[in-house]
């Protein structure tokens, strides 16, 4: 079994490319970067290789036992199946795509995930602020499917190191648009930043990994718009740089809700969306979505029109 993860050895390269983007912020966009949020950025993503070797350990364990059930097998030489590489890497990312929408749905993995998304701030060093905690979610289990098929679980391993390399460089405003079929196609800056904006129009959108035609497939694409500027973060701000904190408000916040919730809502707040309160005292990003539409007067548009439609309209309307 080769013991090879991708994104060890790109670490030079994120620690230049972050440099580099520091030096082209310190011309062209100061507010960039802030030094503690950035200092936030690189403890989460130290931390979340530590906790990753600590807490990993368990889905190794339950992949490899879960591979002596596979219905395919590529045979004892999987990894030179050369077919097999980009067919797994795919998969991988489709499912990225499902593990990443639970991610924001799902209260319990949102816990995690928000680390991802509490900077105010949106450029490289964003992109290594990854979470600790992202083994007691569950999240794993996502890939058993693959598992099943016949992938070895070092091969979507890999699959997966390439798949967070690949979703470095797209956290950044240095770079407004690429090519229109690379657009199309593939996941960019510019889509990206709409995953990491708490504007009404952008929020849970664009949650692909690499390939940008799940969000297109899944009904949950939304291109940028350019006239309207991006509030990075997450609805209520976290407002300290507190690592700790940072790392562990949300599962805090949710463990809170549930020991005060009756009872018969107390697994709500485990499994229901972010926001989500059995008495409506907050709101969740599809309420802060309607608001919005009714605002703007989409709300009266037919069911059937896609957000993308939806987005122009209100554009036009606003500019009205
Ligand atoms: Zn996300
Ligand atoms: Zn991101």
């Amino acid at each position: 079994m080769p013991d090879f993860s991708p994104t060890e050895y790109a670490v030079p390269l994120f620690v230049i490319a972050v440099l580099a983007e520091m030096i082209w912020a310190k011309f062209r966009a100061p507010e960039t970067y802030e030094a503690k949020d950035t200092l936030v950025s690189l403890a989460f993503g130290l931390g979340s290789t530590v906790a990753g070797a600590l807490l990993g350990g368990f889905a190794l364990a339950l992949f490899i036992k879960t591979y002596d059930w596979r219905v395919f097998d590529f045979g004892p030489e999987w990894w030179a199946v050369w077919w097999a590489w980009p067919v797994c890497f795919v998969l991988d990312d489709l499912k990225y795509y499902w593990v990443h929408r639970a991610g924001h749905r799902i209260r319990w993995m949102w816990a995690a995930h928000v680390n991802h998304h509490s900077s105010q701030h949106y450029n490289l060093s964003t992109a290594l602020r990854q979470t600790w905690t992202g083994s007691l979610t569950f999240g794993f289990l996502f890939a058993v499917p693959l598992v099943l098929l016949g992938f070895h679980p070092a091969m979507i391993a890999i699959c997966g190191g390439f798949n967070l390399i690949y979703q470095f460089w797209i956290h950044t405003e240095a770079i407004k648009r690429m090519p229109r079929w690379f657009e199309a196609v593939m996941n960019t800056p510019s889509h990206h930043r709409v995953h990491h904006a708490t504007n009404p129009r952008y929020l849970d959108r664009n949650y692909a990994g690499v390939f940008i035609i799940w969000d297109k497939l899944f009904g949950t694409f939304t291109p940028e718009v350019d006239d309207e500027p991006i509030r990075y973060g997450i609805v209520k701000q976290l407002g300290s740089f507190n690592l700790l904190w940072a790392v562990f408000h949300e599962w805090i916040g949710m463990i809170a809700d549930i020991w005060r919730a009756p009872w018969r809502h107390k697994l709500s707040y485990l499994l229901r969306e972010p926001g989500w309160s059995h008495d409506n005292s907050r709101d969740t990003s599809d309420m802060i979505r309607a608001r919005w539409l009714a605002r703007t007067g989409q709300d009266r548009l037919p069911a059937s029109m896609s957000v993308a439609d939806r987005n122009r309209i209100a554009d036009a309307g606003e500019a009205a």
